[in-house]
């Protein structure tokens, strides 16, 4: 399915800035150029920036229904989405990459639904957007003016939109669109199951593996919260394991095509993969799921529950590891022969933590989660502490309103 990204803004905010550094970023992402009614401006090319016409060949357009939509967007200016534009992209199965102003940012939302995620891109404040108007140099005090008296109106309506993302610094803004836009246009996405206690650079090693040979568009490291085959005694909290997980993944070398989701954390428990691929599969229906596992877990997979489905549904992927015997692991699983060794384990990990030799800090509410997470395991009735960790899961929905991250 051809999906659309769609980035709205009040001039200056830096909404132009943002999509170029995107671009650079996914190559599967192709800029939709608008036709507009006003002149070229500083190093503005015809066809890269804009289709520049005359404002008799704009209407020429419009009465030839050549457009998505299209507004008058300042006084006298028009711009408007070419259809054929978005034809060609998706043609050529690339995602479009729209830069629009507020109302055809709604628009396009309307038109597109679900293909399509909508961006409000904000400055900090109104004395940042006109330092970058200003600091442009591209636009004369009256169109300046007339820009940040639009932008008023304009931020009223960000909460019809998607996400709304505060361009404070470039380089951070993008990376927390690039951890939205990624699972949005991945087609392959590769889940790395495991409890990930603690996660370690064996485990990002084998993902950056994975990305580097192209097995899949993303890789997805699904923090477990018990495995029902496994006593929970020596696990984490939960909260914590994901929280380290979704770190490392961002100190990765692919730091938006290697993220942590938290996807199990509010499923029903006992969490069983199948249950979870299933709820996957629903909230992504385009998306194709294959399992990379280790040498230990994948000689155990034909006792999963419901086994026969999911092997015969998702290419498994094994890393193999020292001991393992292969001829246990699943007919036709790929054997990632190559992939760089594991040369530490989590068994390892957690003691140079118990000895006091290593340490982890927690995030903004990880010690509170920790207690928490203990006096239920302490206190399986207690329902206050049951009622903390259903405000923690909350708290995962509204940070996390990925589709990975439900
Ligand atoms: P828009 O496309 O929203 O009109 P631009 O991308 O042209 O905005 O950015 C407006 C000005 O602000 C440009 O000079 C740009 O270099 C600068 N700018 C963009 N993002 C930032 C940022 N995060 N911090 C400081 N300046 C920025
Ligand atoms: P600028 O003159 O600064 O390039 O753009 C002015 C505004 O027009 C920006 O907010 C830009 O996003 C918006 N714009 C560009 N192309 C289109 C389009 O095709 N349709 C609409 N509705 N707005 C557009």
């Amino acid at each position: 399915m051809s999906k659309l990204l769609i980035f709205s803004a009040p001039s200056g905010s830096g909404k132009t800035t943002l999509v170029r550094e995107l671009m650079s970023r996914f190559p599967r992402l192709e800029f939709s150029v608008s036709a507009t009614s006003r002149a070229p401006r500083g190093q503005e090319q015809n066809g890269r920036d804009y289709h520049f016409v005359t404002p008799d060949e704009f209407r020429r357009l419009v009465a030839e229904d050549a457009f998505v939509e299209w507004e008058e967007v300042y006084e006298g200016t028009c711009y408007g989405t070419l259809r054929s534009e978005i034809e060609a992209i998706h043609r050529r199965e690339n995602t479009c990459v729209f830069d629009i102003d507020v109302a055809g940012g709604v628009r396009l939302k309307e038109i597109f639904g679900d293909r399509a995620r909508s961006f409000f891109v904000q400055a900090p404040s109104a004395e940042e957007l006109r330092r970058r108007l200003t600091g442009r140099g591209t636009d004369s005090p009256e169109s300046i003016e007339k820009r940040l008296a639009k932008a008023a109106s304009e931020t009223a309506r960000a909460e019809e939109f998607d996400h709304i993302v505060i361009n404070d610094e470039v380089s951070r803004a993008a990376d927390e669109i690039s951890r939205i836009v990624a699972p949005f246009i991945s087609r392959r996405v590769m889940l790395y199951f495991g409890s990930f206690n603690p996660v370690h650079r064996g485990h990002i090693a084998i993902a950056e593996h994975a990305i580097d040979r192209g097995l899949a568009d993303m890789v997805v490291l699904v923090v477990s919260p018990q495995n029902p085959y496994k006593e929970s005694d020596e696990l984490a909290p939960e909260v914590e394991r994901f929280e380290m997980a979704e770190r490392a993944a961002a100190a990765s070398r692919h730091p938006w095509l290697i993220q942590a989701s938290a996807v199990e954390l509010t499923l029903p428990r006992p969490s069983y993969t199948i249950d979870t691929l299933r709820f996957l599969q629903e909230q992504l229906p385009d998306t194709e799921f294959s399992i990379l596992v280790g040498g230990d877990n994948a000689a155990s997979m034909s006792g999963w529950r419901e086994a026969d489905k999911i092997l015969g549904r998702y290419p498994i992927f094994v890393y193999p590891r020292e001991g393992d015997d292969p001829s246990k692991f699943p007919a036709g699983a790929t054997v990632l022969d190559d992939a760089p060794p594991l040369d530490v384990s989590s068994t390892e990990v957690r003691k140079l933590l118990e000895s006091g030799r290593e340490h982890y800090r927690a995030g903004d509410f990880g010690a509170a989660a920790n207690d928490f997470a203990r006096a239920r395991e302490l206190s399986p009735q207690s329902v206050e502490a049951a009622g903390y960790l259903e405000m923690i899961d909350e708290i995962f929905s509204f940070r996390n309103t990925d589709l990975m991250n439900p």
